[in-house]
């Protein structure tokens, strides 16, 4: 508990204490005893405003204090007028006084509020704690090999810190020393350690298990991964989804409405028909307390907070409940085919040079021309090449997404691609009987050969689109740049209902929508997938952008809606099911606490329903709605 909630639950014990020796004094007719009416009421009144005040000060407060900022309507304002109404009924001689009913109804809101805080409280919480992935401290190791700890925020780049066993990993980098095995969970909801030695990645957040390492940073702290996640995760909060909105929207409608209806409620019957002016002014009031929409307006946003924390703990990050909306009504997924369903780390299958070319030359050209870029092809081509790579032979680096890349070499003008920016370079070249891709090299214009290579596809990626379709996905398409035979071995062996090869990054965006407006008013919505390299206009395009393997893209993270924090393309079905769930539940709420409120209005305006029952059905509706969503957090990993 907060101290802001011991401090509400002191007032309400202390308030209920009172309360409970008023209200029993009352009934034994303690009060009539000791003094003869009316001074025996006025002493009762003066006895319940005391619990009263004590409970309920603050409400009054805020809704005097919304009044004065002009926003009259919110749910304080209606206990207030309801409360205080109850206790003005003493003004009316020849009615009951209501003033038990006033105290006990604000008592009742406030522990209603108090259950609704704790609730908000553990969810945020519980998403920081699965979030917890800050480090405290880096281990810097200094020229004389002393370790000093350091603030992982005032780490350079480039310093080596030393991780030990049962410690996070402060900062992106590379191991120089040792081998461990790390956990990963934290941040991809991936439950295997990973197993890193000199040379590999490591991303901040992740706990190293075993051994002890050295790594070098390669990132300020600001740009670390556990920095960019904690950001997302802060900002996801904020973005609303349109059923939130539909909720203040209601509320700007339904409040004034309610108070219309009530005051009607309590003015017209008695003075038009002469009935009772107490017996009307109280279902007026009654009317008003049951009218407060309470469970709805909490319940749907921390539903939404639920789903988006459940998420985050299987390593999905969705950037706000309004994706979540959206991904529930994913009815067709489009993937990359590079990266995204296959691994992207391409073998070299073959390299068929022309006649009075070394292999190795050609190898070499396309890896110094490819030095700079990280396109995965890129990354392949230049472990393939043994030698080391010259920085200063290479200028004029060119990268054309969707072709490849052209560099000055040397003196040479040096070509790495496919079919089309060797056919856009006007350079001829020979087809290759090999399957997989092929990048051509060429020198100042001159042919100098291909390098065959070849990908794998992802170990889930089959399980992945099979989920997708179990789920009800109606249409799974690949997009790519690859070559067709290339796309349509993958296409085939995953089961994908559709492909479309050789495609340059703006031909994507035209596909997508075609495909957004085949979509178009179905109700469906459409998810591209990919992994963020040089397709970040699709991202956005589509209607929801799904990154893979954040651990490693900036791009990814800015252009996309989720997160895929691992590679694995299954996460995609678990967060349509995830989504599906929450907006389950938040639907679920709506109707449960519209109907029951409805129910209890009619009641209250027929004068079946008395303030008491006013109470509990509200504080009863908001506690299960609340209960329910938090089931919205419970998650399988998987
Ligand atoms: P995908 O759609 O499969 O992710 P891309 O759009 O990234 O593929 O690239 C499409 C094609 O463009 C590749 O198959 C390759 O032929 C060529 N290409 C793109 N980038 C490079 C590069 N850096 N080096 C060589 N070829 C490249
Ligand atoms: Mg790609």
């Amino acid at each position: 508990m907060t101290p802001k909630q011991r401090r509400l639950l002191a007032r309400i014990v202390v308030a209920l204490a009172i309360f409970a020796a008023v209200f029993a004094a009352s009934s034994l007719g303690a009060f009539d005893a000791i003094a003869p009416q009316p001074y025996a009421l006025y002493l009762e009144f003066a006895l319940f405003l005391v619990p009263y005040l004590i409970a309920g000060y603050d409400v009054l407060a805020r809704a005097a204090r919304n009044i004065g900022h002009g926003q009259v309507f919110d749910e304080n304002f209606l206990m207030s007028i309801a409360t205080i109404g109850a206790f003005a009924l003493v003004l009316f001689p020849d009615s009951d006084p209501h003033m038990a009913e006033g105290a006990a109804v604000m008592l009742f809101y406030q522990v209603g509020e108090l259950f609704q805080d704790y609730a908000v409280n553990r969810s945020r919480k519980s998403i920081a704690e699965m979030m917890d992935i800050a480090p405290e401290v880096a281990n810097v190791r200094l020229a004389d090999g002393s370790l000093e700890e350091t603030d992982p925020e005032d780490v350079e780049v480039g310093s080596v810190v030393v991780v030990k066993p049962g410690e996070r990993v402060p900062l992106d980098g590379i191991v120089v020393e040792g081998a461990s095995q790390l956990d990963t969970a934290a941040l991809t909801g991936e439950s295997a350690p990973r197993f890193v030695e000199q040379g590999s990645d490591v991303v901040s957040g992740c706990v190293n298990l075993t051994g002890m390492i050295a790594m070098r940073t390669t990132k300020p702290y600001e740009d670390s991964t556990v920095a960019r996640i904690h950001e997302l995760v802060e900002n996801a909060a904020e973005k609303k989804a349109r059923t939130e909105n539909f909720i203040t929207r209601f509320a700007r409608y339904y409040t004034p409405i309610v108070v219309v209806v009530a005051l009607a409620l309590a003015v017209l019957p008695p003075a038009a028909l002469g009935l009772p002016w107490a017996d009307w002014i109280e279902r007026g009031l009654t009317f008003l307390v049951v009218s407060c929409p309470c469970a709805l307006v909490i319940s749907v946003p921390l539903s939404f907070f639920g789903g988006i924390g459940g998420a985050s703990k299987c390593g999905v990050l969705v950037k706000g409940s309004n994706y979540l909306e959206a991904l529930s009504k994913a009815d067709t997924v489009v993937f990359d085919k590079t990266g995204t369903l296959t691994c992207g780390s391409f073998d070299v299958v073959a390299v068929h040079a022309e006649s009075g070319v070394a292999p190795e030359r050609l190898v070499s050209l396309a890896a110094h021309a490819e030095a700079y870029s990280d396109h995965p092809i890129a990354l392949s081509v230049k472990a393939a090449h043994t030698g080391a790579i010259d920085p200063k032979l290479i200028a004029d680096t060119q990268e054309m997404s969707g072709h490849g890349v052209r560099a000055r070499v040397g003196e040479e003008i040096v070509l790495v691609g496919n079919d089309k920016l060797m056919e856009g370079e006007g350079v001829s070249w020979h087809e290759c009987e090999l399957a997989g891709t092929i990048l051509h090299v060429a020198v100042d214009g001159r042919y100098i050969g291909h390098i065959v290579i070849a990908d794998v596809v992802k170990p889930d990626a089959k399980e992945a689109i099979a989920r997708l379709h179990d789920l009800g996905v109606s249409k799974t398409v690949m997009l790519t740049g690859d070559r067709a035979e290339v796309a349509r071995g993958v296409a085939e062996e995953l089961g994908i209902d559709e492909y479309r090869a050789q495609l340059l990054p703006q031909d994507k965006v035209a596909r997508v929508e075609e495909l957004l407006a085949a979509e178009a008013g179905t109700g469906g919505a459409l998810a591209f997938v990919g992994d963020g390299i040089n397709d970040a206009p699709v991202l956005m395009r589509a209607d929801i952008g799904i990154a893979m393997g954040a651990l490693g893209s900036d791009a990814a993270i800015e252009a996309a809606d989720v997160v895929l924090m691992d590679d694995s393309p299954s996460k995609i079905a678990t967060a349509i099911g995830i989504a599906r769930k929450t907006m389950r539940i938040v639907w679920q709420n709506i109707v449960f606490a519209l109907a029951v409120k409805l129910v209890i209005l009619v009641l209250a305006a027929l004068g079946i329903a008395n303030m008491w029952l006013a109470v509990f059905g509200d504080v009863g509706v908001a506690v299960l709605a609340i209960l329910n969503a938090m089931r919205a957090m419970s998650v399988k990993r998987r």
